[in-house]
């Protein structure tokens, strides 16, 4: 038997490089990377897809590959075509981020491999996480008593809130149907399937109308409320939105506030892509009202600029988390928490997970809070510059006035079909490739929008893409 094990072993030697061999994979590593941020100025914020991923479809082999091999292979099938979420010019989708010190927090925290899921098993870790839930629910304006967790994105993290709201409010399965819930047409369409997956699609889900910047209107929320209440059922939960997808309108949250309050409601607030406008005076005006919800979702892989992977979820009383999240299992007995402090497994869906905080807390430490509140209020100010530079040129039909750095928009030709045109446009746009902006329906209509919200997003890269809108839409128009 030990002649079998010895032999496993030496057969298995390969799993572990040499000192030396490691030091070539980073030196490789490192010279792949910044060739690439050294370019990015230059690449394109868009590459049609031109079928080089399919030299991912290969057998995985019994013997190994090369290191630099593989580095090419990279190079041509995944970082190539698609949109590139490095880029300034990527203006489409709430744009990511990518901050270089979150990739160096990323390889440490691979290297060493802490366990952040209990206080037990790494302490600094779970420390430094629960640091940043603490800062986070401070910018929100949260009391002592609130809590939260690191999750992989803001789809999770609404996941999370709803199932605390389903948990604290006790909306049983014998309840769904007479409870009602309250979202509007642009509520992200996860916390829809949120819903879904809590096991409350057959609650009655009340799609709240907007007024005309796309914002919650809150008297006929509360006379949907009335009207539901009448009718003996139970409202129970409300979702606003500190900026949608769509628009990037604020909900009114004050007036939520005090509608769910009245009625002893949950609200809820989804500000995944609008909560670290709170960073910057001129988000904050905007936000007056969030710290008033029961449960706030943030994405610092949008507002906070890190890579993908960064989502957080915030309660004001960190207990409705755990009672929500709480479990009995005696392997778990040694990794209790003692002295009323929670670890991110007792507040969390998941169990092993990786150690998130380390991403986000190196370029905060690093570069320090007061770039992200100018950078923040620059992306704000692009878009109001964006916003008022097509309004004032002829032709252009403008949404509204943007709440944060959303700004939709469409090409009025003077003949043929609008819808048509700024398809076309938006294609256009695609196959220059330079910047990348994305479209939408708004009542019914083919509405382009532009979201800037990247680190990298400057006024030359709104400058180039007004330049390319004005000039195709003559071109096509
Ligand atoms: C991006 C976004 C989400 C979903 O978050 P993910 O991080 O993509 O899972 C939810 N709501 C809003 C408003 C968003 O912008």
């Amino acid at each position: 038997m030990l002649k079998k094990i010895e032999q496993l072993r030496q057969a298995s030697t390969g799993l572990e490089p040499s000192a030396a061999e490691r030091g070539d994979m980073l030196r490789q590593t490192a010279v792949y990377a910044e060739t690439f941020l050294n370019e990015l100025a230059e690449l394109n914020a868009f590459v049609p897809e031109d079928g080089h991923s399919n030299r991912l479809v290969q057998p995985f082999s019994e013997d190994p590959g090369r290191f630099s091999e593989l580095l090419k292979l990279l190079a041509d099938a995944v970082d190539h075509e698609g949109i590139n979420a490095a880029s300034g010019g990527q203006m489409g989708y709430i744009p990511g981020g990518g901050m270089y010190p979150s990739a160096l927090g990323d390889f440490l925290a691979d290297v060493f491999n802490r366990y952040a899921g209990v206080a037990f098993a790494s302490p600094g870790a779970v420390r430094m996480e629960q640091q940043l839930v603490r800062w986070m629910a401070d910018i929100v304006g949260y009391p002592d008593s609130s809590g939260g967790d690191l999750t992989s994105g803001g789809s999770i993290a609404n996941l999370t809130a709803i199932v605390t709201a389903r948990e604290i409010m006790e909306v049983r399965a014998r309840d769904v149907e007479n409870s009602c819930v309250y979202i509007t047409a642009d509520t992200h369409h996860c916390v829809v399937k949120s819903l879904r997956a809590a096991g409350l699609a057959e609650c009655n889900i009340r799609r709240v109308p907007m007024d005309k910047k796309f914002r919650m209107n809150a008297p006929a929320l509360e006379q949907l409320i009335l009207d539901d209440k009448a009718a003996g059922l139970r409202p129970w939960l409300v979702t606003a939105s500190a900026g949608t997808t769509d628009t990037g309108a604020v909900d009114p949250l004050e007036q939520i506030a005090e509608l769910a309050e009245q009625h002893d409601i949950w609200m809820h607030v989804d500000a995944a892509y609008g909560g670290f406008f709170l960073l910057c005076d001129e988000g904050r005006q905007v936000l007056r009202g969030l710290d008033r919800a029961h449960s706030v979702v943030l994405d610092p892989h949008k507002g906070l600029f890190l890579p993908y992977g960064s989502g957080a979820v915030l309660v004001r009383d960190v207990t409705w988390l755990a009672r929500a999240q709480s479990f009995e299992a005696d392997y778990m007995q040694d990794a209790r928490t003692s002295g009323g402090e929670y670890s991110p497994a007792e507040l969390s869906l998941e169990l092993t997970r990786p150690f998130r905080g380390l991403r986000f807390w190196l370029p905060l430490k690093l570069f320090g809070l007061a770039p992200f509140r100018t950078a923040l209020a620059e992306k704000i100010w692009l878009a109001r510059y964006f916003y008022a530079q097509l309004d004032k040129t002829p032709g252009w039909e403008m949404g509204p006035f943007p709440d944060l750095s959303v700004v939709t928009f469409r090409y009025l030709p003077r003949h043929g079909d609008a819808d048509i045109l700024n398809q076309r446009l938006v294609e256009a746009v695609r196959m220059d490739g330079k910047v990348f902006i994305s479209s939408t329906q708004i009542n019914g209509k083919f509405v382009l929008r532009l979201a800037v919200l990247h680190f990298r997003t400057h006024l030359e890269q709104v400058n180039y893409v007004l330049a390319l809108l004005k000039h195709k839409a003559l071109e096509l128009g």
